[in-house]
């Protein structure tokens, strides 16, 4: 069990995507550590520190920025995501372990199989003494909120009465519902109270965001104020588990398509595709991640003309990103006539 730290506010920071219903169902308080570096005030010199460190220029950004936001913090524990996601983060993990911080780690098989699921989370839950009856009431809690989400997602694509960044914000949220997923509710409930008194949004062209989250501060924005509009962000949608419906807690999480290989990924976005009216897709790659590889199964499976955007550290777009979104749009604009 996660001991206490100096702060004694039993937050628990992790690296990845985790079955969050174990730590709300143990009483701690998650913290996805990737948001808290890119809405820390100064990212950068979050990089900063860590390269000072000793962490390479050639290390994504986001191990640098969760290392740092872990110290600055002052986390004590943290779960470290060492299957299914970056293969950095053992050695990220190792590194704090150094530090004299608690590493809890969480491993997603390697191919999507209940039975290996079920052993991997019930590891998990034997850190944190939780019994599978608690999980799933902490489950049937959240339930509600990622139902509001689907509806907020509804309200994007159908509606389209919310925006491309809102819809992000509030979806790569759902990872950790901010630690308290009462205050996240209550502010869901405010913007899809707030959707009534909108007018629906008439861009002319409909964009998939693919990927993981972008590193840039600006790119819904610069996006809309060009005339179009993201209107599916697929990995982000994951982390809200669109699937939640799905009775019991390890079928969710092997719906999830994040943790798993790219082919398993097509569906999911081609349903999109056809559903949301999408005429094009934003793959987004990080600098030095090796997910970029992933760009030549998606440039070959997928039906829409795909842009592949590359972000390296915190910031604004540069101009030459922004010529290349303008030059897709009015391709995109060609193609739909
Ligand atoms: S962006 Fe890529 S390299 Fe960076 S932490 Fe995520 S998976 Fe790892």
């Amino acid at each position: 069990m996660p001991g206490p730290n100096k702060n004694n506010d039993r937050r628990v920071g992790f690296t990845a995507t985790i079955p969050v219903e174990v730590i709300y169902a143990a009483g701690y308080k998650p913290v996805d550590l990737n948001n808290l570096f890119i809405t820390s005030e100064h990212p950068t010199l979050m990089l900063e520190k860590a390269e000072a460190e000793g962490f390479a220029r050639n290390i994504c950004a986001w191990i640098k920025g969760i290392y740092s936001v872990v110290l600055e913090h002052d986390f004590r524990t943290v779960i470290a995501v060492t299957g299914g996601d970056c293969s950095n983060t053992i050695a990220l993990a190792e590194v704090l372990e150094n530090r004299g911080i608690e590493i809890i780690p969480f491993e997603y098989p390697r191919e999507r199989s209940r039975k290996l699921l079920t052993e991997a989370m019930e590891a998990f839950m034997s850190h944190f003494h939780v019994s599978w009856a608690e999980v799933q009431e902490a489950k049937q809690w959240l339930d509600r909120i990622r139902m509001k989400l689907r509806k907020l997602d509804r309200l994007t694509y159908e509606s389209n009465l919310v925006t491309g960044v809102e819809n992000h914000l509030f979806l790569v949220s759902s990872s950790d519902f901010w630690g308290e997923p009462e205050r996240f509710e209550a502010e869901l409930d405010r913007l899809i109270h707030e959707t009534h008194k909108r007018s629906p949004i008439r861009e002319d062209i409909r964009l998939g965001y693919l990927g993981v989250p972008p590193v840039f501060g600006d790119l819904y924005q610069l996006i809309e104020e060009k005339g179009a509009r993201v209107v599916f962000n697929e990995v982000q949608r994951q982390f809200s588990m669109p699937f939640f419906d799905e009775q019991d807690i390890v079928g969710q999480y092997l719906h999830y398509t994040y943790p798993y290989d790219a082919a398993g990924r097509i569906p999911d976005i081609e349903r999109a595709i056809r559903e949301r009216r999408i005429h094009g897709l934003i793959h987004y790659t990080q600098t030095f991640c090796y997910r970029q590889i992933y760009d030549i199964i998606l440039r070959k499976r997928l039906s829409v003309p795909i842009l592949t955007l590359e972000g390296d550290r915190p910031g604004n777009i540069d101009t030459r990103t922004v010529l290349r979104i303008e030059t897709f749009l009015e391709m995109l604009r060609g193609v739909a006539g």
